[in-house]
């Protein structure tokens, strides 16, 4: 660990370890907006294929163009001979027993299975110093690596058992250099630290394991986030960060009531979050905030005021009228959605989309009715329906949709999120679609200011924002020209 303490100190980090929180890493310098704080490649990682992203990836890059299979082994895919050189030393020894194993076993290899097969290499390739490692790069940062295993019930456990037992089957070493319970255990070690890997608009491309990044904590009120460059993870300071504070990023979506979001952290990643936002729980502010974002709206349609559940259980009460909305209307509204959502995923995933998008608009209408306007479950829905008006090119009705959810993507995230960025930078495509040309500047623009900030400027991502902005405000200017 000391050699990684100097490798981060000459970056102006340094890890502290706190008793009720464990490892830490502080700032020793100040950092402004937008400024890298640290960046990783992953110890191992994966592209992932899935229904959302059904496409091959490149094993190295995560690139979906130009793909050639490897064809010793049929599992992996390159998109240049670059990133199948910088690949080599690992996949020539995975490529050997992949190579091995039956077809049928082939297509149950999830990315999980792979990840920890490349795990279990790397860690060998390193004993054997074929793989060097570096300040930075050891599997003995995996070892300090938390794994939560006196969480973990049984159920868990033995899958995680099965889990290695598949792994062993692929790498087929002899018993002496395999060890099953620990393979168990950085299976739950991936659990809690792998990181999913993005693209620019926050799409996952693939798992990785970035032992550094790893020591950074959680906040619902972070200071940094976290962005993936390819394979690179990059962390930069949303705000300004002064020295001797703790790099802070969030782990899971921070839309949502403190309940909720403690919740999934406890579910994820077992512990009890102590963030500046989440011990305001049961606090009058804490209440009311969480109430707007997941209750029900007044009975009264002209009232904005938020709802409680009343003392003797009846229903809700407004606590601006006082009127009394009744459990049972409700939990009737409460099941016409759930009946209809599971017709409208179903319609969805079985490629009839116009009936979907009848049936999320029926959905957004009842919960317009049951929740207030700040709703998550109706920003939800809403998303739903920009996605499947995008897909029909649906492009005015997408905008609509896009423009409706960005007052609640600025309340429940910080202002220099990158969802909040992204969003604004969706509507102005759509803008830019229609003609709208100084709507386009304005959302690009904001988009642009946001994004700056948390993917840096010179990704090919940020250059396509750039240009388009550009573009865009050349014609805007063009247009007031002609109007002259
Ligand atoms: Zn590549
Ligand atoms: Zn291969
Ligand atoms: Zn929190
Ligand atoms: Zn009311």
């Amino acid at each position: 660990m000391e050699e990684l303490q100097k490798a981060l100190n000459e970056t102006s980090l340094t890890i502290s370890t706190l008793p009720e929180k464990g490892r830490c890493l502080f700032t020793t310098r100040d950092f402004s907006p937008g400024e890298v704080i640290i960046s990783e490649n992953p110890y191992v990682s994966v592209p992932n294929k899935n229904k959302e992203s059904p496409q091959s990836k490149c094993e190295w890059c995560f690139s979906s163009t130009n793909l050639k299979k490897c064809s010793a082994c049929h599992v992996v895919w390159y998109c240049s001979s670059k990133c199948q050189k910088s690949d080599w030393k690992l996949h020539s020894a995975e490529c050997g027993a992949l190579s091995k194993v039956d077809k049928e076993r082939l297509k149950s290899l999830t990315p999980s299975l792979r990840l920890m097969v490349k795990l279990c290499m790397r860690r060998k390739l390193e004993i054997q110093k074929i793989i060097p490692t570096s300040a930075t790069e050891s599997y003995k940062y995996v070892e300090a690596l938390v794994s939560h295993m006196s969480d973990i019930d049984e159920k868990q456990m033995l899958l995680y058992a099965q889990m290695a037992n598949l792994v062993n089957l692929i790498l087929q070493w002899p018993d002496s250099q395999i060890n099953i319970k620990e393979i168990a255990e950085n299976f739950s070690k991936l659990a809690c630290n792998a990181h999913t890997i993005c693209d620019g608009e926050l799409r996952p491309l693939g798992t990785g394991l970035y032992p550094v990044v790893s020591i950074i904590n959680h906040s619902c009120l972070p200071n940094s986030v976290l962005v993936f460059e390819g394979r690179l993870a990059v962390v930069r300071a949303m705000q300004h960060i002064p020295k001797g504070t703790e790099v802070l990023i969030s782990y899971v979506d921070i839309a949502g009531s403190t309940i909720t979001r403690k919740k999934t952290l406890k579910e994820q990643y077992y512990f009890s979050c102590a963030c500046p936002r989440c011990i305001e729980l049961g606090q009058s502010d804490d209440i009311r905030e969480s109430a707007i974002l997941e209750g029900y709206r007044c009975k009264d349609s002209k009232c904005d005021g938020f709802l409680l559940r009343d003392s003797d259980n009846k229903g809700f009460i407004c606590q601006q009228c006082g009127l009394l909305r009744d459990k049972e209307e409700i939990t009737n509204i409460s099941k016409e959605v759930k009946s209809i959502s599971e017709k409208a995923s179903l319609s969805l995933s079985s490629g009839h989309k116009t009936e979907a998008v009848e049936a999320y608009k029926m959905i957004e209408g009842l919960q317009l009715q049951l929740y207030q306007p700040f709703s998550i479950n109706l920003m939800r829905t809403r998303e739903t329906l920009i996605k499947i008006f995008m897909e029909l090119q649906g492009w005015r009705e997408a905008l609509s949709y896009c423009r409706l959810t960005i007052p609640v993507y600025e309340r429940v995230y910080p202002r220099s999120h990158p969802l909040v960025g992204l969003q604004y930078y969706t509507c102005g495509k759509f803008e830019w679609l229609l003609g709208d040309t100084e709507a386009a500047v304005r959302s690009l623009t904001i988009a642009l200011d946001i994004l700056r900030v948390t993917h840096g400027t010179k990704t090919p991502f940020m250059m396509e924002l750039a240009s388009k902005l550009e573009e865009a405000r050349a014609e805007a200017l063009y247009m007031l020209r002609s109007q002259d």
